[in-house]
């Protein structure tokens, strides 16, 4: 039995079968016999030790943290938190990192639509689109993500050939590091034309989803396209992802006619709603009938709080006073799923970030009002959204689970929130990996600058 320090930077691992010792886990991540067991603080977080075989990469057994356990190579952490590996419910890794060359020229939504829309018809090729991707994926794994469901811009036939031909690339490159998982995105309208259904075998070869934005460019009824959206998921067997009511107009409907829609459908897959703002607007009883909808539908949520940030309630010289971050407290008291997602990152529909969810996890807890709720949310950044695509062996600290996991310098949630955690130390298959992040220099390329 070997102790080691639990100091920044100094985890070393010398056996194939180790301990981490004091581990503090939420409990929401926990099997509930371990939970109900180990000593759980008031913020919903428990102390455990977890044995992990790092010749097959997997969690042997995590049982309540016992000073005197009869362990085999014992890793003391002292309490500090352990996190599953991230994974991440909602990005636009095709978007991404462009703020360079196609900065939001006021800040607003349809700004970010038409900034994008220039670039995508001057830049996107798969070269660039292939580099920023990288780019985001190496972002992501050195903060400790594991896996991410994209969003891949597939308005124009064309363009939507060269991003799915990247993801697949991609998914290639990074299988065992990250699992990238891809979601059509596109007018609702065009899943009724030919062109919508040679997408949808696309999207079936790569295992990813249906999804789209709820506009039309015909014209066309949105309830009837919604219904064709679910007859060629079903035909095709995929889940669907949309994006809804990111807006603060509280008439917006769209998320009850998707609701509608999958009960007249009796879709049999998983429906994911990304935004979903206008709830934020809703009256109280309003509200209350668009979350029974929801429940009934069976529909998860993901909520977004770095892009809700960035574009709701904008005006030019103007400070805003609404959030956009969907009621999550409300949904999830109704048993609603809720994850949490990245969406975004420097590009016009997001200033700022880096593909951290620890980050966007402290913005949902800032924004929201989650601090006093600890464990609760840890889900929405690990088990949840696994489960939704479908990972049965991530965001979980079970035995059986891969043992993929974020080792932080902190004791307890204030700590853990209270840092930005740069020194996160990071174990795949029980090994440790040390990822670097790239430099911002590899991007200048792309954006016509000559790297300094
Ligand atoms: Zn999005």
């Amino acid at each position: 039995m070997t102790p080691h320090a639990g100091a920044p930077g100094t985890l070393r691992v010398r056996g194939d079968i180790y301990c981490l010792s004091g581990a503090r886990v939420a409990a929401s991540l926990l099997d509930a016999k371990v939970a109900a067991d180990a000593v759980t603080g008031r913020d919903g977080f428990a102390l455990t030790d977890i044995m992990i075989d790092g010749r097959t990469g997997f969690i042997r057994e995590v049982r309540p943290h016992a000073q005197e356990a009869d362990l085999p190579e014992r890793v003391e952490l002292r309490g500090r938190h352990v996190s599953p590996a991230f994974i991440d419910l909602h990005a636009h890794l095709d978007k991404g990192h462009i703020w360079h060359r196609c900065p939001n020229p006021d800040g607003t939504h349809a700004g970010a639509a038409g900034a994008v829309a220039r670039d995508r018809a001057s830049h996107w090729n798969e070269e660039d689109i292939a580099a920023r991707f990288d780019f985001a994926l190496r972002c992501a794994e050195a903060h400790g993500t594991r896996a991410i469901r994209t969003h891949i811009d597939s308005y124009d036939p064309v363009q939507a050939r060269r991003g799915w031909a990247v993801l697949t690339r991609q998914q290639a490159l990074w299988a065992g590091r990250i699992a990238v998982q891809g979601v059509a995105l596109t007018r609702i309208d065009t899943w009724s034309t030919p062109e919508g259904r040679a997408l949808a075998a696309i999207v079936a070869r790569t295992g990813g989803c249906l999804g789209g934005i709820l506009k039309t460019q015909s014209g066309a009824d949105l309830d009837a396209c919604l219904d064709r959206l679910f007859a060629l998921a079903t035909e095709y067997g995929l889940d669907v992802d949309l994006h809804v009511d990111e807006t603060l107009d509280p008439a917006a409907d769209g998320l009850d006619r998707v609701a509608r829609a999958v009960l007249r459908a009796r879709f049999a897959g998983r429906v994911t709603c990304g935004h979903c703002c206008a709830l934020a607007m809703q009256d109280d009883a309003r509200l209350a009938a668009s979350i029974a909808a929801v429940k009934a539908a069976g529909i998860t949520i993901v909520a977004l709080p770095a892009a809700n940030l960035y574009l709701q309630d904008r005006m030019a010289g103007r400070t805003p006073r609404l959030r956009g971050l969907a009621p999550v407290q409300e949904l999830a008291d109704a048993h609603v799923p809720v994850a949490i997602g990245g969406d975004n990152c420097r590009d016009p529909f997001t200033f700022g970030g880096d593909h951290d969810m620890l980050d966007i996890w402290r913005d949902a807890v800032r924004i929201g009002h989650l601090d006093l709720l600890g464990a609760a949310w840890a889900p929405a950044v690990t088990a949840l959204p696994a489960e939704v695509m479908g990972l049965p062996h991530q965001g979980r600290i079970t035995a059986g689970a891969r043992a993929d996991l974020i080792l932080f310098q902190a004791r307890t949630f204030s700590e853990l929130l209270a840092r930005p955690q740069v020194d996160r130390e990071l174990l795949r298959g029980g090994r440790p990996i040390a990822p670097v992040l790239p430099d911002y220099a590899e991007l200048d390329v792309l954006a016509g600058l000559t790297p300094a």
